[in-house]
C-alpha cells in the first residue's frame, strides 16, 4: 500500500503551539517577578506530584514555592495544543491510579477534575481478510463481556469475570501500600512488621504463595493458565508490559499489569477514564488547591543546584544565579537527575552506597508516544456494519498489532537488538470521541502510545530524522491496515522518542516511571534498598516523584508521602 507521507505533515507537524494551554494555567501561576528569597519549603519541578506535595504541606500551613523548568505545569501529566486547534495530553492520557484520598482531601473536584468513564476497556481489531474481520471488545460489565469473548470460546468467556475477580482481589491486597511509606526493613524486621498493619489486614485471607508467584510470573504464563484465545491473551497482555521493556514472557509482567489495575474511576476498580481539557486538567486542579493556601508556582525556572554547607542544605539556587532558602528540598526529579545533577556538588557528600545504587536505576523505556490531529474519526474494517458517527468500540483503547501474544513478543525482540519494531505495538485513544473541548467539530486527537522504540538505535546511535520518519511510516502503515484512509485524515502530528521524552519532560532514559516499575525496583527497594523512602540521606531533602514508593503512574501518591515526611520531621527542620 503506497502512503503519502513526509514533506506535507513534517512541516507542519511539530510546532508547539501551547499558548492556549498556558493562559489557562495563568491565574494559578505565579508572576516570574515575585520570587522571594525565602520559603519554608521549596519543590523542584511542578510535576503532578511535586504539586500534590505543595498542596499538602500548604494546606499544613508552611509556604511553599514550587520551582518548574518548563514553560507551563503538570511534567508528565499535561496538555498541550501541538496543532493549533487540537489539544493533546501529551505524555500520559489516561487517569485510573490517583488516589482517591487525595482527590477527596485538595477537594480536586471542586477545583475543576472531571473524569469520564470509559464505558468500552479495550477494542481489538483482528488483521485478516474478508468482508468483515473480527474484533475483541472488553467491557465494564460481566454480561457483554460473555457474550463477546464467546465468540471465541464458550469456556473464556465463562471464565472472563472469575479472571477480573481474581485481578481485583490480587490489586486489594497492594491497595494499602500506595498510602502508606513503606516499610523501612532495615530498622529491623519487628519494626517493619509493626508499620506494616495496613498491608498485614489486607493481605489476609489471601493465598500468599499463589500472590506471590502471579506477581513473579510472566503475564504469559498467568494468562495461559486462565484462557485459550489469542487475541484475548494478547490484549490483557498488554497492561502488562505497558511502559515497560519487557516482553509479555518476561518474569515479573504479571506486576506490571497488577499495578495498572490498582485504580478507579469514581469507584469502580481498575477502570481508567478520560479527563476533560486533557491530563493537564488535574494538574491544574492540584495546582489550584495549591495556591488557595500559600503555595506559589514559578514557570521557566530550572533548578540548577542545590545551596549547602559540608552537613547542612540552605536550598536551591536557579538556573539564573537566584538562590532561595528553605529548610525542606523536595525533588519532583528523577532520582538520577536529583542526585548526579543537582545534588552533583553537594558538598556534605552522600553515602557511596546509596549513590551506588541512584546509579544503578533501570530506565530503559521502549516508548515512543506520538499525537495525531486527524479531521476524521478512523474507519475501521472490522466496524464495517456499525454506522454510527463515533462507534462504541472508538472510546476505550484500541489495541493494534495485538491479535497474539507472539506480535508482542516478536515487537520487543527487534527493539532489544537494537531496532525499533517493524510492527510496533500501538495503544491508540482517541479521547475527543468523549471530550469535545479537545478538537474542532468532527475532528479528533489521537493518542499512539507505541513500543518498542529503543533509546539509542544499534546500540548507541542517535535517532536520525530519517529514523524517526521511518518509524511513523511503520505506525501509520500498520493503522491505515486496520484503518484504511487513516494517512489520508492527518492534520498534524508530534512524536517523541524516548530520547524526547527524556529532553523534553526530564523523564531518565524516557522512562515514563523514573525508573522501571520492575519488583527489583518497588517497594523495600525504591528508590534504593538503601533507603527505601521519601526521605534522603541528606537531612531535609526528600523525594517527591514518582522514583520514590509507590512509584509511577499520575498516582499523587509520592507526592502526599513526601509531604506526610515533611511534616512527621517539622520539629527537626525547624518549620
Ligand atoms: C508517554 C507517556 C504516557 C504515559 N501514560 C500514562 C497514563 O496514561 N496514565 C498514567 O497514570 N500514567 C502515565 N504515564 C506515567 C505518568 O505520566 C508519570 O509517571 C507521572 O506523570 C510522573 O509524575 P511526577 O510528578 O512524578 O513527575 P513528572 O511528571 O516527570 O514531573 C517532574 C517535573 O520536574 C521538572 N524538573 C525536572 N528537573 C527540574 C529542574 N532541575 N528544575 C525545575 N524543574 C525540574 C520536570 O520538568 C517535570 O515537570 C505516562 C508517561 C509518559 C511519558
Amino acid at each position: 500500500m503506497s502512503l503519502r507521507l513526509g514533506r506535507h505533515w513534517r512541516r507542519i507537524g511539530v510546532k508547539v503551539h501551547d499558548h492556549a494551554c498556558k493562559a489557562s494555567y495563568s491565574s494559578i501561576v505565579e508572576d516570574k517577578g515575585r520570587i522571594k528569597t525565602k520559603y519554608d519549603a521549596v519543590i523542584v519541578g511542578a510535576g503532578h506530584n511535586g504539586l500534590v506535595a505543595a498542596a499538602y504541606l500548604s494546606k499544613r500551613g508552611l509556604d511553599v514555592g514550587v520551582f518548574e523548568r518548563r514553560h507551563l505545569i503538570g511534567g508528565a501529566a499535561v496538555t498541550e495544543e501541538l496543532v493549533p486547534g487540537y489539544k493533546f495530553s501529551r505524555a500520559s492520557y489516561v487517569l485510573s491510579l490517583l488516589r482517591p484520598i487525595i482527590i477527596k482531601e485538595l477537594n480536586l473536584e471542586k477545583h475543576g477534575l472531571k473524569v469520564y468513564k470509559r464505558e468500552v476497556g479495550a477494542f481489538t481489531p483482528i488483521l485478516e481478510d474478508g468482508e468483515l474481520p473480527r474484533s475483541l471488545c472488553l467491557f465494564p460489565d460481566d454480561e457483554r463481556n460473555i457474550m463477546e469473548i464467546s465468540k471465541f470460546s464458550k469456556s473464556d468467556a465463562q471464565k472472563f469475570p472469575l479472571y477480573e475477580k481474581y485481578i481485583v482481589d490480587m490489586a486489594n491486597a497492594v491497595d494499602p501500600l500506595l498510602d502508606n511509606p513503606s516499610p523501612i526493613v532495615k530498622e529491623g524486621i519487628m519494626k517493619a512488621l509493626r508499620t506494616s498493619a495496613p498491608l498485614l489486614k489486607a493481605v489476609k485471607g489471601l493465598d500468599v504463595a499463589d500472590f506471590y508467584e502471579f506477581v513473579t510470573s510472566p503475564i504469559t504464563k498467568t494468562l495461559d493458565r486462565w484462557f485459550e484465545t489469542d487475541v484475548l491473551k494478547a490484549t490483557l497482555a498488554t497492561d502488562g508490559v505497558i511502559g515497560a521493556m519487557m516482553s509479555p514472557r518476561t518474569p515479573g509482567s504479571s506486576y506490571v499489569l497488577l499495578h495498572h489495575m490498582l485504580g478507579e474511576v469514581n469507584g469502580a476498580k481498575g477502570s481508567w477514564g478520560f479527563v476533560e481539557g486533557g491530563m493537564g486538567s488535574v494538574s491544574s486542579a492540584i495546582a489550584k488547591s495549591a495556591v488557595e493556601n500559600r503555595a506559589s508556582i514559578f514557570v521557566d525556572q530550572s533548578v540548577s543546584h542545590v545551596t549547602s554547607s559540608s552537613d547542612k542544605l540552605f536550598g536551591i539556587t536557579l538556573e539564573n544565579g537566584t538562590q532561595i532558602e528553605a529548610k525542606a528540598v523536595l525533588s519532583n526529579a528523577t532520582p538520577e537527575v536529583t542526585f548526579n545533577k543537582i545534588f552533583q556538588n553537594f558538598s556534605g557528600g552522600l553515602p557511596a552506597e546509596y549513590l551506588d545504587q541512584i546509579s544503578s536505576i533501570d530506565y530503559t523505556s521502549p516508548v515512543t508516544k506520538i499525537n495525531v490531529a486527524v479531521n476524521r474519526i478512523p474507519r475501521f474494517r472490522a466496524l464495517g456494519n456499525d454506522l454510527s458517527d463515533i462507534p462504541n468500540a472508538l472510546k476505550g483503547t484500541i489495541h493494534l498489532n495485538c491479535e497474539n501474544v507472539e506480535c508482542v513478543h516478536d515487537a520487543y525482540v527487534e527493539a532489544e537488538l537494537g531496532r525499533f519494531s517493524k510492527r510496533p505495538m500501538i495503544e491508540m485513544c482517541i479521547p475527543s470521541t468523549v471530550d469535545p473541548t479537545l478538537a474542532p467539530e468532527g475532528h479528533h486527537v489521537l493518542s499512539l502510545f507505541t513500543q518498542y522504540t529503543p533509546y539509542y538505535l544499534n546500540g548507541n546511535e542517535e535517532w536520525t530524522s530519517r529514523d524517526k520518519d521511518e518509524y511513523r511510516d511503520a505506525v501509520f502503515r500498520s493503522i491505515e491496515d486496520y484503518a484504511p484512509g487513516f494517512t489520508d485524515s492527518v492534520v498534524g502530528y508530534d512524536m517523541l522518542t524516548p530520547m524526547d521524552l527524556e529532553k523534553t519532560f526530564g523523564l531518565t532514559g524516557g522512562n515514563i516511571f523514573h525508573g522501571s516499575i520492575s519488583l527489583d525496583q518497588l517497594f523495600l527497594s525504591r528508590p534504593t534498598s538503601f533507603m527505601a523512602s521519601q526521605r534522603t540521606p541528606v537531612p531535609g531533602l526528600y523525594l517527591c516523584g514518582s522514583g520514590s514508593h509507590p512509584g509511577g503512574g499520575v498516582m499523587g501518591s509520592c507526592g502526599r508521602l513526601a509531604a506526610l515526611a515533611v511534616m512527621e520531621d517539622r520539629k527537626k527542620l525547624a518549620l
